[in-house]
């Protein structure tokens, strides 16, 4: 647990950064910010290979390095709010200069790396997104994919990190699956979504059903050219569970990493209850912390 309530301070301590900074809408620019700290911010050399970023504490000013070479703005950004995350974190600057004084990031959202990277990927998801921020725009636009389209365009992040932000914020049962081949890579899910049932979840390697993702990730092609696709499903095709519940299943392929994401919703029950009950389990859940980023 210790580990998930770093993440949550580190997301937390991301957009009051956004807010103290004066951002109050889309998008938060982390270059002003890294400017306004005088922090040095330079492109990636072109030798330097197998890093995203990296955060050189020098003299006279500590220097930002992002990487432009995929000429992806979401990218880029994502980087740079990953670096301030080093910077403006409790402990991180400590432990980087007993370290030498230079921080090497690889991309985020990777399985497998080591905390300071897993938080400093919250703080810039909280930097670039923050909560109040994500939920207004949801209810905003439409529910599912092309909201969560808009929300990467408005927020200048990449389709990825605008799916897993939504799904933490989401007010309404949202579930965000990223797969390849015929198997789940992780999954993230809204509270209202892990409510539907008990057993609401997936495990990386889990077997995609049969349906709109399997079928897509089947035709080579579709994942590369980022092509998209959709249909219905039901909850219990996707989940261990003997509810029913029509779901929309949208996917698109995320280009060059060869992964596909899917967005599982429903407008029918994104809509808030009419009758104004809600049975005490709901109550509960909501009431229960829960750390989407949790993996
Ligand atoms: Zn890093």
């Amino acid at each position: 647990m210790a580990g998930k309530f770093r993440l949550l301070m580190a997301t937390q301590t991301g957009q009051k950064r956004a807010r103290d900074e004066g951002f109050h809408s889309f998008p938060v620019d982390p270059f002003a910010i890294a400017a306004k700290h005088d922090i040095h911010i330079e492109e990636k050399p072109a030798g330097m290979q197998g890093v995203s970023g990296a955060l050189i504490f020098a003299e006279p000013r500590p220097i930002i390095i992002y990487s432009a070479e995929l000429e992806n703005e979401g990218f880029e950004r994502f980087s740079v709010a990953h670096e301030l995350g080093h910077y403006f974190l409790p402990d991180h600057p400590d432990q980087i200069l007993k370290a030498g004084g230079q921080h090497f990031s690889r991309a985020g959202f990777t399985e497998g790396t080591s905390s300071i990277e897993l938080e400093a990927d919250h703080f810039a998801a909280g930097l670039l997104m923050p909560a109040g921020l994500v939920r207004s725009h949801l209810e905003r636009h439409q529910v599912g994919l092309e909201g969560i389209c808009r929300l990467a365009e408005d927020a200048h992040v990449s389709l990825t990190a605008a799916a897993i932000r939504a799904a933490e914020c989401a007010s309404f049962p949202l579930c965000v699956v990223v797969s390849n081949g015929g198997e789940v890579r992780y999954a993230f899910s809204s509270d209202a979504f892990k409510s539907l049932g008990t057993r609401i979840f997936l495990r990386k390697g889990d077997p995609l059903p049969a349906g709109v993702t399997a079928a897509f990730n089947a035709r080579s092609g579709n994942v590369t050219a980022a092509r998209r696709s959709a249909g219905e499903c039901d909850l219990k095709d996707w989940f261990d569970t003997d509810r029913h519940a029509r779901l929309d299943e949208e996917v698109i392929g995320i280009g060059r990493y060869g992964f596909t994401l899917t967005i599982l919703s429903s407008e029918a029950l994104a809509e808030p209850d009419d009758d104004g009950e809600e049975d005490e389990e709901a109550v509960i859940d909501r009431w229960t912390p829960r750390f989407a980023y949790g993996r």
